[in-house]
Protein backbone atom coordinates (compact mmCIF):
# COMPACT_ATOMS: atom_id res chain seq x y z
CA UNK A 1 0.00 0.00 0.00
CA UNK A 2 0.91 3.53 -0.65
CA UNK A 3 0.99 6.14 2.48
CA UNK A 4 -0.77 9.28 1.65
CA UNK A 5 -0.20 12.35 4.21
CA UNK A 6 -2.56 12.89 6.48
CA UNK A 7 -4.38 16.41 6.78
CA UNK A 8 -5.86 16.25 9.82
CA UNK A 9 -4.50 14.90 13.46
CA UNK A 10 -7.69 14.30 15.62
CA UNK A 11 -8.12 10.85 14.41
CA UNK A 12 -4.58 10.20 16.35
CA UNK A 13 -5.69 11.79 19.56
CA UNK A 14 -8.60 9.28 19.29
CA UNK A 15 -5.66 6.42 19.14
CA UNK A 16 -3.92 8.04 22.41
CA UNK A 17 -5.33 6.47 25.43
CA UNK A 18 -6.79 8.80 28.23
CA UNK A 19 -6.24 9.24 32.01
CA UNK A 20 -2.55 9.15 32.42
CA UNK A 21 -1.48 13.00 33.01
CA UNK A 22 1.09 12.16 30.74
CA UNK A 23 -0.89 11.40 27.92
CA UNK A 24 -2.68 14.28 28.30
CA UNK A 25 0.39 16.55 27.99
CA UNK A 26 0.84 14.31 24.66
CA UNK A 27 -2.31 14.71 23.21
CA UNK A 28 -2.23 18.88 24.29
CA UNK A 29 1.01 19.02 22.50
CA UNK A 30 -0.20 17.39 19.41
CA UNK A 31 -3.08 19.49 19.28
CA UNK A 32 -1.11 23.04 19.94
CA UNK A 33 1.48 22.09 17.31
CA UNK A 34 -0.91 20.52 14.68
CA UNK A 35 -1.43 23.79 12.20
CA UNK A 36 2.80 23.05 12.21
CA UNK A 37 2.64 19.83 11.33
CA UNK A 38 -0.22 19.96 8.44
CA UNK A 39 1.98 22.74 6.69
CA UNK A 40 5.49 20.55 7.19
CA UNK A 41 2.98 17.06 5.62
CA UNK A 42 2.31 19.42 2.82
CA UNK A 43 5.80 20.91 2.21
CA UNK A 44 7.34 17.88 2.36
CA UNK A 45 4.23 15.98 0.42
CA UNK A 46 5.54 18.22 -2.77
CA UNK A 47 9.35 17.83 -2.02
CA UNK A 48 8.93 14.41 -2.33
CA UNK A 49 7.50 14.89 -5.84
CA UNK A 50 4.84 11.99 -5.53
CA UNK A 51 7.34 9.23 -5.05
CA UNK A 52 6.36 6.11 -3.57
CA UNK A 53 6.26 5.43 0.43
CA UNK A 54 5.46 1.97 1.39
CA UNK A 55 2.49 2.54 4.11
CA UNK A 56 3.89 0.80 7.10
CA UNK A 57 1.58 -1.25 10.07
CA UNK A 58 3.60 0.17 13.27
CA UNK A 59 3.14 -0.37 16.95
CA UNK A 60 4.38 1.97 18.88
CA UNK A 61 4.56 0.54 22.58
CA UNK A 62 5.65 3.41 24.98
CA UNK A 63 7.22 1.27 27.52
CA UNK A 64 8.27 3.41 30.42
CA UNK A 65 4.39 4.79 30.76
CA UNK A 66 2.88 1.18 31.22
CA UNK A 67 2.08 0.22 35.12
CA UNK A 68 4.17 -2.95 34.40
CA UNK A 69 7.31 -0.75 34.52
CA UNK A 70 6.37 1.50 37.50
CA UNK A 71 5.46 4.92 34.97
CA UNK A 72 7.04 7.06 37.45
CA UNK A 73 6.51 9.27 35.09
CA UNK A 74 2.83 10.13 34.80
CA UNK A 75 2.56 11.26 38.52
CA UNK A 76 5.18 13.87 38.35
CA UNK A 77 3.73 15.52 34.84
CA UNK A 78 2.21 18.76 37.01
CA UNK A 79 4.81 18.97 39.71
CA UNK A 80 8.29 19.48 37.80
CA UNK A 81 8.85 15.83 36.57
CA UNK A 82 10.85 15.35 33.36
CA UNK A 83 9.21 15.75 30.17
CA UNK A 84 11.77 15.89 27.48
CA UNK A 85 10.28 11.59 26.98
CA UNK A 86 6.74 12.82 26.59
CA UNK A 87 7.63 15.85 24.46
CA UNK A 88 9.64 12.84 22.22
CA UNK A 89 7.33 10.28 21.94
CA UNK A 90 4.12 12.85 20.61
CA UNK A 91 6.49 14.31 18.18
CA UNK A 92 7.23 10.60 16.70
CA UNK A 93 3.47 9.76 17.06
CA UNK A 94 2.34 12.54 15.38
CA UNK A 95 5.29 13.00 12.48
CA UNK A 96 4.45 8.78 11.63
CA UNK A 97 0.60 9.68 11.75
CA UNK A 98 1.07 12.65 9.58
CA UNK A 99 3.53 10.43 7.13
CA UNK A 100 0.07 8.10 6.58
CA UNK A 101 1.20 5.12 8.33
CA UNK A 102 -1.07 2.79 10.23
CA UNK A 103 -0.59 2.84 14.16
CA UNK A 104 -1.32 0.84 16.64
CA UNK A 105 -0.59 3.00 20.41
CA UNK A 106 0.06 0.62 23.34
CA UNK A 107 0.49 1.89 26.90
CA UNK A 108 0.09 -1.50 28.98
CA UNK A 109 1.20 -4.94 28.99
CA UNK A 110 -2.54 -6.31 28.02
CA UNK A 111 -3.01 -3.79 25.52
CA UNK A 112 0.62 -5.02 23.75
CA UNK A 113 -0.31 -8.75 24.58
CA UNK A 114 -3.12 -8.29 22.46
CA UNK A 115 -1.36 -6.42 20.10
CA UNK A 116 1.38 -9.03 19.44
CA UNK A 117 -1.54 -11.64 19.80
CA UNK A 118 0.08 -13.16 22.54
CA UNK A 119 -3.12 -14.73 24.61
CA UNK A 120 -3.13 -13.29 28.37
CA UNK A 121 -1.82 -15.89 30.72
CA UNK A 122 0.17 -18.07 27.93
CA UNK A 123 3.45 -15.89 29.34
CA UNK A 124 6.86 -16.53 27.48
CA UNK A 125 5.92 -18.67 24.37
CA UNK A 126 6.72 -17.71 21.07
CA UNK A 127 3.63 -15.98 18.58
CA UNK A 128 1.35 -18.65 17.19
CA UNK A 129 0.54 -15.66 14.49
CA UNK A 130 2.95 -14.12 12.47
CA UNK A 131 3.94 -10.69 13.33
CA UNK A 132 0.75 -8.44 11.97
CA UNK A 133 2.79 -5.05 12.20
CA UNK A 134 6.22 -4.34 9.62
CA UNK A 135 7.41 -1.82 12.76
CA UNK A 136 7.98 -1.30 16.31
CA UNK A 137 8.71 1.37 18.18
CA UNK A 138 9.38 0.85 21.74
CA UNK A 139 12.04 2.32 24.34
CA UNK A 140 13.91 -0.07 26.97
CA UNK A 141 11.20 -0.93 29.08
CA UNK A 142 8.89 -1.85 26.25
CA UNK A 143 11.80 -4.16 24.74
CA UNK A 144 12.23 -6.34 28.35
CA UNK A 145 8.00 -6.78 28.00
CA UNK A 146 8.47 -7.76 24.57
CA UNK A 147 10.87 -10.19 25.17
CA UNK A 148 9.21 -11.82 28.18
CA UNK A 149 6.29 -12.02 26.22
CA UNK A 150 7.16 -13.37 22.92
CA UNK A 151 9.75 -15.86 23.89
CA UNK A 152 11.59 -17.30 20.95
CA UNK A 153 9.46 -14.77 18.53
CA UNK A 154 11.40 -11.95 19.89
CA UNK A 155 14.74 -13.10 18.59
CA UNK A 156 12.98 -13.04 15.53
CA UNK A 157 11.25 -10.07 15.06
CA UNK A 158 13.88 -8.12 16.91
CA UNK A 159 14.79 -6.45 13.24
CA UNK A 160 11.63 -4.97 13.16
CA UNK A 161 12.18 -2.74 16.57
CA UNK A 162 13.22 0.80 16.97
CA UNK A 163 14.16 1.62 20.17
CA UNK A 164 13.41 5.58 21.53
CA UNK A 165 16.48 5.98 23.75
CA UNK A 166 17.37 9.80 24.73
CA UNK A 167 20.96 9.60 25.51
CA UNK A 168 22.02 6.91 23.42
CA UNK A 169 23.60 3.50 23.01
CA UNK A 170 27.27 2.88 21.87
CA UNK A 171 27.81 -0.66 20.01
CA UNK A 172 30.21 -1.49 22.87
CA UNK A 173 27.56 -1.65 25.03
CA UNK A 174 24.94 -3.46 22.77
CA UNK A 175 27.17 -6.50 22.14
CA UNK A 176 26.30 -9.00 25.32
CA UNK A 177 29.42 -11.24 24.64
CA UNK A 178 32.13 -8.20 24.41
CA UNK A 179 30.41 -5.86 26.86
CA UNK A 180 30.45 -8.41 29.54
CA UNK A 181 34.06 -9.29 28.64
CA UNK A 182 35.10 -5.73 28.63
CA UNK A 183 33.12 -4.19 31.45
CA UNK A 184 31.06 -2.04 29.34
CA UNK A 185 28.49 -1.85 32.12
CA UNK A 186 24.89 -0.94 31.60
CA UNK A 187 21.73 -1.03 33.26
CA UNK A 188 19.75 -1.26 30.56
CA UNK A 189 20.76 -5.19 29.22
CA UNK A 190 22.75 -5.79 25.87
CA UNK A 191 20.03 -6.43 23.27
CA UNK A 192 22.30 -7.20 20.21
CA UNK A 193 20.70 -4.68 18.11
CA UNK A 194 21.86 -3.27 15.06
CA UNK A 195 23.43 0.06 16.64
CA UNK A 196 21.46 2.16 14.03
CA UNK A 197 18.05 0.59 15.75
CA UNK A 198 18.76 3.02 18.77
CA UNK A 199 16.77 6.24 18.21
CA UNK A 200 18.13 9.35 19.84
CA UNK A 201 16.94 12.69 20.81
CA UNK A 202 20.14 14.43 19.91
CA UNK A 203 22.53 13.23 17.17
CA UNK A 204 24.76 12.50 20.05
CA UNK A 205 26.57 9.41 18.05
CA UNK A 206 26.41 8.34 14.55
CA UNK A 207 26.02 4.74 15.46
CA UNK A 208 22.30 5.33 16.47
CA UNK A 209 19.95 6.91 14.11
CA UNK A 210 18.71 10.44 15.35
CA UNK A 211 15.24 10.91 15.60
CA UNK A 212 14.50 14.09 17.71
CA UNK A 213 11.46 15.80 17.97
CA UNK A 214 10.31 19.10 16.97
CA UNK A 215 10.10 23.05 18.82
CA UNK A 216 7.78 25.77 17.45
CA UNK A 217 8.39 27.27 14.24
CA UNK A 218 8.18 31.29 13.61
CA UNK A 219 7.50 32.48 10.60
CA UNK A 220 8.57 35.79 9.54
CA UNK A 221 5.97 38.37 11.12
CA UNK A 222 6.20 36.19 14.27
CA UNK A 223 10.13 36.43 14.37
CA UNK A 224 9.38 40.12 13.52
CA UNK A 225 7.07 40.75 16.16
CA UNK A 226 9.35 38.31 18.78
CA UNK A 227 12.37 41.02 18.31
CA UNK A 228 10.51 44.01 18.11
CA UNK A 229 8.92 42.70 22.06
CA UNK A 230 12.35 41.34 23.84
CA UNK A 231 12.73 43.19 27.14
CA UNK A 232 16.53 42.86 26.94
CA UNK A 233 16.96 42.79 30.87
CA UNK A 234 14.52 39.49 31.48
CA UNK A 235 16.09 36.43 32.40
CA UNK A 236 14.17 32.99 32.69
CA UNK A 237 15.91 29.87 34.44
CA UNK A 238 16.16 26.90 32.99
CA UNK A 239 14.64 24.26 35.92
CA UNK A 240 11.21 23.65 36.72
CA UNK A 241 12.40 21.35 39.18
CA UNK A 242 13.49 23.38 43.25
CA UNK A 243 16.38 20.73 43.45
CA UNK A 244 18.17 22.36 39.86
CA UNK A 245 18.18 25.55 41.76
CA UNK A 246 20.12 24.06 45.13
CA UNK A 247 23.63 25.69 45.37
CA UNK A 248 23.43 28.54 43.03
CA UNK A 249 22.74 31.27 44.93
CA UNK A 250 26.18 32.88 43.70
CA UNK A 251 24.93 33.04 40.44
CA UNK A 252 21.89 34.31 40.65
CA UNK A 253 23.02 37.41 42.81
CA UNK A 254 24.84 38.29 39.86
CA UNK A 255 22.63 37.63 37.34
CA UNK A 256 20.02 39.46 39.76
CA UNK A 257 22.81 42.69 39.67
CA UNK A 258 21.93 42.96 35.93
CA UNK A 259 18.37 41.28 34.93
CA UNK A 260 15.07 40.43 36.29
CA UNK A 261 15.15 36.50 36.98
CA UNK A 262 11.75 34.65 36.08
CA UNK A 263 11.25 31.01 37.01
CA UNK A 264 8.77 27.98 36.37
CA UNK A 265 9.59 26.20 39.13
CA UNK A 266 7.07 23.80 40.50
CA UNK A 267 5.98 24.43 44.19
CA UNK A 268 3.02 22.73 46.31
CA UNK A 269 1.98 26.29 48.48
CA UNK A 270 5.16 28.32 49.29
CA UNK A 271 7.89 28.97 47.64
CA UNK A 272 11.08 26.62 47.50
CA UNK A 273 14.07 27.64 49.58
CA UNK A 274 16.38 27.06 46.71
CA UNK A 275 14.45 29.91 44.92
CA UNK A 276 15.40 33.50 46.18
CA UNK A 277 12.72 36.07 46.71
CA UNK A 278 13.96 38.35 44.22
CA UNK A 279 12.85 35.49 41.65
CA UNK A 280 9.77 36.05 40.06
CA UNK A 281 8.19 32.43 40.09
CA UNK A 282 5.20 31.53 37.79
CA UNK A 283 5.27 27.77 38.84
CA UNK A 284 4.97 25.22 36.08
CA UNK A 285 3.50 26.57 33.36
CA UNK A 286 1.65 24.71 30.38
CA UNK A 287 3.58 24.46 27.44
CA UNK A 288 2.18 27.42 25.90
CA UNK A 289 2.71 29.81 28.40
CA UNK A 290 6.16 28.71 28.52
CA UNK A 291 6.75 29.48 24.74
CA UNK A 292 5.10 32.89 25.78
CA UNK A 293 7.30 33.68 28.49
CA UNK A 294 10.47 32.52 26.36
CA UNK A 295 9.16 35.56 23.63
CA UNK A 296 9.53 38.49 25.88
CA UNK A 297 12.74 37.02 27.37
CA UNK A 298 16.64 38.08 26.66
CA UNK A 299 18.50 35.40 28.66
CA UNK A 300 17.38 31.28 29.38
CA UNK A 301 20.54 30.17 31.87
CA UNK A 302 21.02 26.73 32.49
CA UNK A 303 22.44 25.90 35.47
CA UNK A 304 23.80 22.71 34.95
CA UNK A 305 20.79 20.43 34.74
CA UNK A 306 18.73 18.91 33.56
CA UNK A 307 21.13 17.65 30.96
CA UNK A 308 20.34 17.80 27.09
CA UNK A 309 16.43 18.25 27.18
CA UNK A 310 14.20 20.10 24.79
CA UNK A 311 13.85 23.53 26.51
CA UNK A 312 17.36 25.32 25.01
CA UNK A 313 16.00 24.26 22.11
CA UNK A 314 12.79 26.22 22.30
CA UNK A 315 14.60 29.23 24.08
CA UNK A 316 16.42 30.00 21.37
CA UNK A 317 13.70 29.01 19.01
CA UNK A 318 11.78 31.95 20.78
CA UNK A 319 14.94 34.49 20.04
CA UNK A 320 16.38 33.71 23.62
CA UNK A 321 20.33 33.42 23.99
CA UNK A 322 21.28 30.15 26.24
CA UNK A 323 23.94 30.63 28.43
CA UNK A 324 25.57 27.00 29.92
CA UNK A 325 28.06 26.26 32.33
CA UNK A 326 30.76 24.10 30.06
CA UNK A 327 31.75 20.42 31.79
CA UNK A 328 35.45 20.21 32.39
CA UNK A 329 36.03 17.22 32.91
CA UNK A 330 33.43 16.36 30.73
CA UNK A 331 30.67 14.36 32.46
CA UNK A 332 29.90 10.74 31.67
CA UNK A 333 28.86 7.18 32.70
CA UNK A 334 32.50 6.92 34.32
CA UNK A 335 32.34 10.01 36.91
CA UNK A 336 28.66 11.14 37.12
CA UNK A 337 25.63 9.33 38.73
CA UNK A 338 23.35 10.72 36.61
CA UNK A 339 25.15 8.85 33.57
CA UNK A 340 26.46 5.66 35.21
CA UNK A 341 24.70 2.44 34.08
CA UNK A 342 23.58 4.65 30.66
CA UNK A 343 25.02 2.71 27.64
CA UNK A 344 27.85 4.99 26.69
CA UNK A 345 31.16 6.43 27.24
CA UNK A 346 29.97 9.47 25.79
CA UNK A 347 31.51 12.76 26.76
CA UNK A 348 29.21 15.38 27.84
CA UNK A 349 30.95 18.65 27.56
CA UNK A 350 28.38 20.95 28.64
CA UNK A 351 24.88 21.21 30.28
CA UNK A 352 24.04 21.26 26.48
CA UNK A 353 26.45 20.06 23.73
CA UNK A 354 24.33 19.60 21.03
CA UNK A 355 23.57 23.44 21.07
CA UNK A 356 27.15 24.01 22.10
CA UNK A 357 28.55 22.27 18.99
CA UNK A 358 25.27 22.35 16.54
CA UNK A 359 24.44 25.85 16.93
CA UNK A 360 26.83 27.91 19.30
CA UNK A 361 26.88 31.70 19.36
CA UNK A 362 25.50 34.26 19.16
CA UNK A 363 22.73 31.59 20.11
CA UNK A 364 24.65 29.75 22.60
CA UNK A 365 26.80 30.55 24.80
CA UNK A 366 28.94 28.08 26.88
CA UNK A 367 31.15 29.32 29.38
CA UNK A 368 33.18 28.53 32.71
CA UNK A 369 31.40 29.23 35.47
CA UNK A 370 33.91 29.00 37.82
CA UNK A 371 34.88 31.78 36.86
CA UNK A 372 32.38 34.70 38.12
CA UNK A 373 34.08 37.55 35.93
CA UNK A 374 33.05 35.43 33.02
CA UNK A 375 30.37 34.36 34.18
CA UNK A 376 29.08 38.39 34.27
CA UNK A 377 31.06 39.28 31.36
CA UNK A 378 28.62 36.74 29.33
CA UNK A 379 25.42 37.92 31.02
CA UNK A 380 26.69 42.06 30.25
CA UNK A 381 27.20 40.71 26.59
CA UNK A 382 24.55 38.94 26.25
CA UNK A 383 22.18 41.49 27.06
CA UNK A 384 23.61 43.96 24.40
CA UNK A 385 23.44 41.01 21.94
CA UNK A 386 20.69 40.95 18.92
CA UNK A 387 19.79 37.70 17.69
CA UNK A 388 16.75 36.28 15.36
CA UNK A 389 14.97 33.26 16.58
CA UNK A 390 16.60 30.26 15.37
CA UNK A 391 15.62 26.91 14.96
CA UNK A 392 17.75 24.07 12.78
CA UNK A 393 15.48 22.27 10.03
CA UNK A 394 16.53 19.28 11.79
CA UNK A 395 14.02 20.42 14.51
CA UNK A 396 11.02 21.77 12.36
CA UNK A 397 8.47 19.26 11.91
CA UNK A 398 9.02 19.03 8.07
CA UNK A 399 13.18 18.22 9.57
CA UNK A 400 11.70 15.48 11.62
CA UNK A 401 9.39 14.26 9.17
CA UNK A 402 11.83 14.17 6.45
CA UNK A 403 14.16 12.23 8.32
CA UNK A 404 12.04 9.84 9.74
CA UNK A 405 10.42 9.14 6.10
CA UNK A 406 14.01 8.45 4.78
CA UNK A 407 14.43 5.68 7.90
CA UNK A 408 11.14 3.83 7.72
CA UNK A 409 12.00 3.62 3.64
CA UNK A 410 15.29 2.77 3.66
CA UNK A 411 16.29 1.27 7.10
CA UNK A 412 16.25 -2.42 6.41
CA UNK A 413 17.74 -4.32 9.53
CA UNK A 414 15.97 -7.59 8.92
CA UNK A 415 17.91 -8.53 5.53
CA UNK A 416 21.56 -8.13 6.46
CA UNK A 417 24.91 -9.39 4.97
CA UNK A 418 25.66 -12.91 6.32
CA UNK A 419 28.15 -12.33 9.00
CA UNK A 420 30.32 -15.03 7.29
CA UNK A 421 31.14 -13.02 5.07
CA UNK A 422 32.80 -10.47 6.75
CA UNK A 423 36.36 -11.92 6.61
CA UNK A 424 36.51 -12.64 2.80
CA UNK A 425 38.46 -9.63 1.17
CA UNK A 426 35.67 -9.94 -1.57
CA UNK A 427 34.27 -6.63 -2.52
CA UNK A 428 30.27 -7.71 -1.26
CA UNK A 429 28.58 -5.01 -3.12
CA UNK A 430 29.07 -7.50 -6.50
CA UNK A 431 26.89 -10.58 -6.48
CA UNK A 432 28.59 -13.61 -5.88
CA UNK A 433 28.02 -17.16 -4.33
CA UNK A 434 30.29 -18.72 -1.50
CA UNK A 435 30.56 -22.06 0.70
CA UNK A 436 29.64 -21.50 4.37
CA UNK A 437 29.26 -24.79 6.22
CA UNK A 438 28.90 -26.81 2.98
CA UNK A 439 26.07 -24.97 1.38
CA UNK A 440 26.35 -22.46 -1.45
CA UNK A 441 25.55 -19.03 -0.27
CA UNK A 442 24.42 -16.72 -2.67
CA UNK A 443 24.66 -12.83 -2.39
CA UNK A 444 22.62 -10.82 -2.50
CA UNK A 445 19.57 -13.20 -1.93
CA UNK A 446 16.70 -13.33 -4.34
CA UNK A 447 18.46 -11.70 -6.56
CA UNK A 448 17.76 -8.06 -5.15
CA UNK A 449 20.51 -5.49 -4.93
CA UNK A 450 21.98 -5.85 -1.55
CA UNK A 451 21.10 -3.00 0.64
CA UNK A 452 22.54 0.63 -0.01
CA UNK A 453 21.21 3.23 1.70
CA UNK A 454 23.01 5.60 2.19
CA UNK A 455 24.44 5.45 -1.38
CA UNK A 456 27.95 4.48 -1.58
CA UNK A 457 28.83 7.37 -3.76
CA UNK A 458 28.41 9.52 -0.26
CA UNK A 459 31.22 7.76 0.93
CA UNK A 460 34.77 9.01 1.60
CA UNK A 461 36.99 7.02 4.34
CA UNK A 462 39.73 9.02 6.24
CA UNK A 463 42.29 7.53 8.59
CA UNK A 464 42.46 8.83 12.03
CA UNK A 465 44.90 9.98 14.18
CA UNK A 466 45.71 7.92 17.09
CA UNK A 467 43.49 8.55 20.19
CA UNK A 468 40.69 9.82 17.73
CA UNK A 469 37.23 8.51 17.24
CA UNK A 470 35.55 8.18 14.01
CA UNK A 471 33.21 10.97 14.93
CA UNK A 472 35.38 13.60 15.36
CA UNK A 473 38.12 12.29 12.59
CA UNK A 474 35.19 12.59 9.59
CA UNK A 475 33.96 16.12 11.42
CA UNK A 476 37.73 17.52 11.27
CA UNK A 477 36.96 16.99 7.77
CA UNK A 478 33.51 18.46 7.49
CA UNK A 479 31.50 14.97 7.33
CA UNK A 480 29.57 12.59 9.67
CA UNK A 481 30.70 8.92 10.23
CA UNK A 482 28.61 6.56 8.55
CA UNK A 483 27.93 3.11 10.15
CA UNK A 484 26.67 1.21 7.52
CA UNK A 485 29.84 2.25 5.71
CA UNK A 486 32.18 0.13 8.33
CA UNK A 487 31.29 -3.06 5.66
CA UNK A 488 33.14 -1.46 2.74
CA UNK A 489 36.37 -0.70 4.04
CA UNK A 490 36.38 -3.50 6.67
CA UNK A 491 39.54 -5.30 3.76
CA UNK A 492 42.72 -5.68 4.79
CA UNK A 493 43.29 -3.79 0.67
CA UNK A 494 42.06 -0.71 2.09
CA UNK A 495 44.71 -0.42 4.36
CA UNK A 496 46.97 -0.72 1.04
CA UNK A 497 44.86 2.19 -0.65
CA UNK A 498 45.95 4.46 2.41
CA UNK A 499 49.56 3.33 2.10
CA UNK A 500 49.47 1.32 5.18
CA UNK A 501 52.05 -1.13 5.29
CA UNK A 502 50.99 -4.09 7.62
CA UNK A 503 53.04 -6.16 9.62
CA UNK A 504 49.88 -8.92 10.48
CA UNK A 505 46.55 -8.09 9.86
CA UNK A 506 44.36 -10.00 11.80
CA UNK A 507 40.25 -10.15 12.33
CA UNK A 508 39.51 -9.66 15.38
CA UNK A 509 36.07 -8.43 18.04
CA UNK A 510 36.50 -5.00 19.03
CA UNK A 511 34.55 -1.92 18.70
CA UNK A 512 37.52 -0.10 17.71
CA UNK A 513 38.24 -2.04 14.42
CA UNK A 514 38.97 -1.70 11.61
CA UNK A 515 42.22 0.04 12.80
CA UNK A 516 45.84 0.48 12.99
CA UNK A 517 48.70 0.07 15.45
CA UNK A 518 51.71 2.13 14.65
CA UNK A 519 53.83 0.75 17.27
CA UNK A 520 54.03 -2.48 15.76
CA UNK A 521 52.65 -1.76 11.90
CA UNK A 522 49.88 -4.19 13.08
CA UNK A 523 46.33 -4.15 11.06
CA UNK A 524 42.94 -5.29 12.62
CA UNK A 525 39.85 -5.87 10.96
CA UNK A 526 36.63 -6.30 12.38
CA UNK A 527 35.25 -9.81 12.67
CA UNK A 528 31.96 -8.88 14.36
CA UNK A 529 29.69 -6.26 12.07
CA UNK A 530 27.42 -5.50 15.28
CA UNK A 531 30.70 -3.88 16.85
CA UNK A 532 31.45 -1.34 14.14
CA UNK A 533 31.22 1.46 16.02
CA UNK A 534 31.75 5.59 15.47
CA UNK A 535 32.32 6.31 18.34
CA UNK A 536 35.14 4.13 19.95
CA UNK A 537 38.88 5.65 19.87
CA UNK A 538 42.24 4.60 21.78
CA UNK A 539 45.61 6.28 21.70
CA UNK A 540 46.64 2.89 20.96
CA UNK A 541 45.10 2.80 17.22
CA UNK A 542 44.64 5.16 14.27
CA UNK A 543 41.24 4.40 12.96
CA UNK A 544 39.49 3.80 9.28
CA UNK A 545 36.78 6.05 9.37
CA UNK A 546 34.14 5.40 6.84
CA UNK A 547 32.26 9.37 6.46
CA UNK A 548 29.86 10.60 4.38
CA UNK A 549 28.59 14.33 3.46
CA UNK A 550 25.51 15.61 4.69
CA UNK A 551 22.61 17.91 4.36
CA UNK A 552 23.19 21.17 5.73
CA UNK A 553 20.61 21.59 9.40
CA UNK A 554 19.51 17.42 8.31
CA UNK A 555 22.77 15.75 9.91
CA UNK A 556 21.02 12.43 9.91
CA UNK A 557 21.11 12.29 5.72
CA UNK A 558 23.02 12.47 3.20
CA UNK A 559 23.14 14.94 0.18
CA UNK A 560 21.66 12.05 -1.63
CA UNK A 561 19.43 10.41 0.42
CA UNK A 562 16.19 11.13 0.14
N1 LIG B 1 8.14 22.83 30.22
C1 LIG B 1 6.85 23.21 30.49
N2 LIG B 1 6.61 24.10 31.51
C2 LIG B 1 7.60 24.61 32.26
C3 LIG B 1 8.92 24.22 31.98
C4 LIG B 1 9.16 23.31 30.95
O1 LIG B 1 5.93 22.78 29.81
O2 LIG B 1 7.31 25.40 33.16
C5 LIG B 1 8.38 21.90 29.10
C6 LIG B 1 9.23 22.50 28.01
O3 LIG B 1 8.43 23.19 27.10
C7 LIG B 1 9.93 21.30 27.38
C8 LIG B 1 9.69 20.18 28.38
O4 LIG B 1 9.12 20.79 29.51
O5 LIG B 1 9.37 20.94 26.15
C9 LIG B 1 10.93 19.43 28.78
O6 LIG B 1 11.85 20.34 29.18
P1 LIG B 1 13.31 20.11 29.77
O7 LIG B 1 14.28 20.70 28.79
O8 LIG B 1 13.29 20.67 31.14
O9 LIG B 1 13.62 18.55 29.76
P2 LIG B 1 13.27 17.38 30.82
O10 LIG B 1 14.33 17.41 31.85
O11 LIG B 1 11.92 17.65 31.34
O12 LIG B 1 13.30 16.14 29.99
Amino acid sequence: LQAAFRNDLSSLLDLIGSGKESLIFMKKRIRRLSAQWLLAAQNLEQKLMGRWRDQKRILVHIGFLTEESGDVFSPRVLKGGPLGEMVQWADILAALFMLGHSLKITVSLKELQSSLGVPPGRGNCPLTEPLSFDLIYTDYHGMQQMKQHMGLSFKKYRCHVRVVDTFGTEPAYNHEEYATLHGYRTNWGYWNLNPQQFMTMFPHTPDNSFVGFVSEELNMTEKQSVMMNKVSNMAVVYGKDASMWKGKEKFLAILNKHMEIHGTVYYESQRPPEVPPFVKNHGLLPQQELQQLLKKAKLFIGFGFPYEGPAPLEAIANGCIFLQPRFEPPHSSLNHDFFRGKPTSREVSSQHPYVEHFIGEPHAWTVDYNNSKQFEDAVKAIMRTKVEPYLPYEYTCEGMMERLHAYIQHQDFCTTLPSALFNTTEDVTTPFSLLVNGTYLIWPPHGSSPPSWPPKSSMKAWVSEAGHSCIETCREHGLICEPSFFGLINKRRVFEQFNIRCNSAESEMNHLYPAFAENNKECFLQKDSLLFSCAGYNSKYQRLCPCRDYRKGQVALCRDCL
